[in-house]
């Protein structure tokens, strides 16, 4: 079976795929309450832009805002840096640990 082939288990790709999904929520949760703590006040003020000016209150939910989140700053797609550049930290970090963890010696 492929399974086999490529060294996996069934329940070990579901397992992953699941991680994966709790750990993007629980550290995207995190990210919008820094984003909105003004910790950083260039990575809130783009954010809140959206929120405020952009996006502002008392439009509907699907507005034409609302598709555009970033209004002309720098984006990828529709993600501004005020959501990559902690992004790219949140992932290097935990690919750092990862790699020092599968290479520290053995312990027997
Ligand atoms: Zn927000």
């Amino acid at each position: 079976m492929l399974y086999e082939r490529l060294h996996v288990t069934f329940v070990g790709v579901v397992a992953t795929l699941v991680d994966s999904i709790v750990v993007a929520e629980f550290a995207g949760y995190w990210l919008h309450r820094l984003l909105h703590s003004d910790r950083f006040p260039a990575l809130s003020r783009g954010h809140l832009i959206h929120h405020f000016l952009v996006y502002g209150p008392r439009q509907p939910m699907r507005a034409g805002g609302y598709h555009d989140a970033t209004d002309n700053r720098f984006s990828v797609g529709n993600v501004g840096i005020e959501w990559l550049a902690p992004s790219a930290i949140i992932i290097v970090v935990s690919q750092s640990q990862k790699a020092a963890r599968h290479s520290s010696p053995k312990r027997e």
